[in-house]
């Protein structure tokens, strides 16, 4: 190989006057972007059941990439019932702009669906530091009727479905930026048990998933209101309150987390279909979304009244009521 001055540039070339480091240059081009791809993956993250290959992360391996992910107020959590601290100080929540009708945004983000929330919707109380506006819920499922994907688990039983409802105090005005504030997110948590009726309004949200199908489509649900999927504030006086992290990577602990005692219904066929309308960034499947259970370590959960899920205690009690009137019936 020649070096030679060529209008003031030294320029290699070889014997045949084609540049010799062309074949070079080809060679770390191509380096340049395996490891472009490299890092591209390296940056994703996955669920547990997506069998991910070595560049990309199960949630045992989220803290690799993402440090907090290994802090020790990571979430979701086990709630053990006899194990939570009764706090009746905890009063109930004021919920602003549930009942008007609003325009969704759902976007598919290749893990998961979100349905966005404009300003208007609002909470106050509840026992939490401030005032917070609503930003986007989702939800974490697992694979249909037949494999539950809650994330929070009550005495270690895990549920079908789970509603988080993500609101950011103010005055922040993003996440990033609530995500600095030990208390600037508020999670509102609600478990689904499965029932033998529909629930009346999930149809549609299942529709809306259809149609955001896949990585980075999104479509708009009209007309929606919040007070169509979850109760009114004045019955949800039952909560667990503790602190923790978002569930997803960077897994920020930012979080004051509420988990309502009482359950939303889902029947088992929407249980199928919501499970079978989007897919991964990967393409497969969107099933088994949601995290392990975290270690609590030392933490306190709180609960404002005592009880477990509303639901169960209410089949209970129609259980002993019911065994109450069979024994004066029988009597008489
Ligand atoms: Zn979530």
């Amino acid at each position: 190989m020649l070096l030679r001055v060529n209008g003031g540039h030294l320029s290699p070339r070889g014997p045949s006057g084609v540049p010799a480091l062309l074949p070079v240059m080809g060679f770390c081009l191509y380096l340049l972007t395996l490891l472009l791809l490299l890092c591209l993956c390296t940056a994703q993250w996955c669920y547990q059941k997506q069998n991910c290959d070595d560049e990309c992360k199960d949630p045992s391996r989220w803290p690799v990439q993402f440090p907090r992910c290994g802090g020790s107020h990571q979430s979701p959590v086990n709630i053990v019932s006899r194990k939570v601290q009764l706090n009746s100080s905890l009063p109930p929540f004021s919920f602003i702009g549930h009942v008007d009708a609003i325009n969704v945004t759902v976007k598919n983000n290749g893990h998961y669906a979100h349905f966005g929330l404009p300003e208007s919707v609002r909470l106050a109380g509840g026992g939490l530091p401030g005032h917070y506006r609503a930003f986007r819920f989702h939800f974490h499922w697992g694979g249909g009727s037949g494999r539950p994907g809650s994330e929070h688990t009550i005495d270690g039983e895990r549920y079908p479905m789970e509603l988080h409802i993500v609101h950011i105090k103010e005055p922040f005005h993003s996440l990033e930026e609530a995500e600095q504030d030990t208390a600037g997110i508020a999670l509102l948590a609600f478990l689904f048990e499965e029932t033998a009726a529909d629930h009346p309004h999930l149809d549609s949200i299942i529709a809306a998933l259809g149609r955001a199908k896949y990585n980075g489509s999104n479509t708009v649900i009209p007309n929606f209101r919040l007070n169509d999927i979850i109760p009114a504030a004045k019955d949800l006086h039952s909560y667990y309150r503790y602190v923790g992290s978002m569930t997803t990577p960077g897994c920020e602990q930012a979080v004051e987390w509420t988990v309502f005692h009482r359950t939303l219904s889902i029947s088992s066929r929407q249980l199928d279909a919501i499970v079978a309308q989007c897919q991964f960034w990967t393409g497969q499947p969107m099933t088994d979304i949601y995290r392990p259970t975290q270690p609590l370590d030392g933490r306190v959960v709180y609960s404002s009244k005592s009880g477990t899920p509303q639901k169960r205690v209410t089949h209970l009690w129609i259980s002993v009521f019911s065994g109450f009137l069979i024994i004066v019936t029988l009597t008489h």
